[in-house]
Order: structure tokens, then C-alpha cells, then sequence
């Protein structure tokens, strides 16, 4: 079920980018080479279902028991630990896993909300607002061809998937710690074990010759 649902993510990230893509090119909106002011923020949030991708891609990368690791030794880290600051400039870094990054790292900088009286309104970032003239004000957001996206539609998406696991929003190292951790046990549990082979004169072991480390903290 869950490598069902990665895909199913996937798809929901290829669409929503599609839909960025189209109001970037629309709008002329972009994110500076390098920046990364967002990623270094300690309010992203993600849910579970969001960092299920990723927790695949770690375990295929075989990242997933060093990242665990990270995760649980600065577990008051609330930064997300899949970003790598460039520490010779502020602000300057990039996502380690950039592809298969959650919803808001997808959306932000390019979507909004519906304000107070029913209108949509870009939820500009400062950096953006500092280069662009006039902030959000001067964005037509309003277009049938490339319409603004939408948190709370990217949300719908995502939640209609899984509601378990694609509701609440944790901050993102919580959410990848639980990913991992479901992700891992399932691979435990469906991976076929290679069968020991024992010479002629070998006597069986009365015991596991390879003890099986925790589940869900073994590499696929
Ligand atoms: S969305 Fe804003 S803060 Fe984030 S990378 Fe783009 S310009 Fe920088
Ligand atoms: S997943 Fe990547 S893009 Fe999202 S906050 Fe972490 S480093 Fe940034």
C-alpha cells in the first residue's frame, strides 16, 4: 500500500509543479540562484503521506539509516535535515533530496490562499518581495491558462490520498522521521531474505546466525 500511495504522490508533485512551472513562466516569478531562505526556516511542515517519496528515495539510496540517525541525535533540530547550507554565504544552500521535496518546498514563493472575502492572494516570500517592485500587488493571479496554485487545493490533494497520514502537519523532520520509520518496517517485512546456505557437515544453528537489527532501521 504504501509504494502505492508513493506514486500516487508523485503524481500530485508532478501535477503541481506543472502548475508552478505555468505561473512562474506567466508571473516572471523566480528564486534567486542558491537561495535557500526558506529551507532554512524552522516552521516547514509536511505531513506524513507528503514524505513518503522521500523516505522511498532514502532507502533506495541506502541514506536511510544515517539520516534516521541524524534525526534522532538532533531530534530539537527543527531545521530540516535534508538541507545543506552553503556556510560561506547566508542564506545560500540547497535541498539534498530536491526531487522528492514536500508540498510547501514545491509551492512556496508561488501559491497562496483565499483571503478574508473570498479572493485569492499570492503568498509572497520576502526575498521575492524584495526584487520584485511593487510586492504581490503588481502579480495577475486571476489567469484561466495558469491560474495561481493553491495551498489549500495542493492540501485537498493530498489528504483525499490518505486522510491517516495526509492531514496533520508535523514539522518536517517529525513527519520524515515517521515516513521513514513506516517505510522501513513495510521493507522489513516484504523483503525476501536471502537463504542461508550450510555445507553438508555444517550443523544447523540453534539460533539466528545474523540477528535482525530493529525493525524499521535496516536499510532495504
Ligand atoms: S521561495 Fe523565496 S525564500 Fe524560497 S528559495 Fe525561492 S526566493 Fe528563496
Ligand atoms: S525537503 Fe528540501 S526543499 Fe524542503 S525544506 Fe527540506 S531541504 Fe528545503
Amino acid at each position: 500500500m504504501l509504494q502505492e500511495l508513493e506514486f500516487q504522490v508523485l503524481e500530485v508533485y508532478r501535477i503541481l509543479d506543472a502548475a508552478v512551472a505555468g505561473f512562474a513562466a506567466r508571473t516572471g516569478l523566480c528564486c534567486p540562484d542558491g537561495c535557500g531562505h526558506c529551507c532554512s526556516s524552522e516552521k516547514v511542515e509536511a505531513t506524513v503521506l507528503e514524505c513518503i517519496p522521500l523516505a522511498f528515495a532514502l532507502f533506495r539510496s541506502l541514506q536511510a539509516e544515517l539520516i534516521l540517525k541524524r534525526l534522532e541525535n538532533d531530534g530539537h533540530e527543527r531545521r530540516c535535515v535534508l538541507y545543506r547550507p552553503d556556510y560561506t554565504e547566508a542564506g545560500v544552500g540547497g535541498c539534498t533530496q530536491y526531487q522528492y521535496r514536500a508540498v510547501v518546498c514545491r509551492l512556496f514563493g508561488f501559491a497562496g490562499n483565499h483571503d478574508r472575502t473570498g479572493l485569492p492572494q499570492l503568498a509572497m516570500c520576502r526575498v521575492m518581495k524584495e526584487r520584485t517592485r511593487g510586492g504581490p500587488a503588481t502579480i495577475k493571479i486571476d489567469d484561466a491558462e495558469s491560474p495561481m496554485p493553491l495551498f489549500v487545493d495542493a492540501g485537498l490533494r493530498i489528504t483525499t490520498l490518505h486522510p491517516a497520514l495526509g492531514t496533520v502537519r508535523l514539522p518536517i523532520n517529525m513527519a520524515l522521521r515517521e515516513a521513514l520509520l513506516k517505510v522501513g518496517i513495510m521493507l522489513a517485512l516484504t523483503t525476501p531474505r536471502t537463504p542461508s546456505v550450510l555445507s553438508d557437515h555444517e550443523e544447523p544453528p540453534n539460533k539466528p546466525m545474523f540477528p535482525c537489527p530493529p525493525l524499521g532501521r535496516r536499510a532495504a
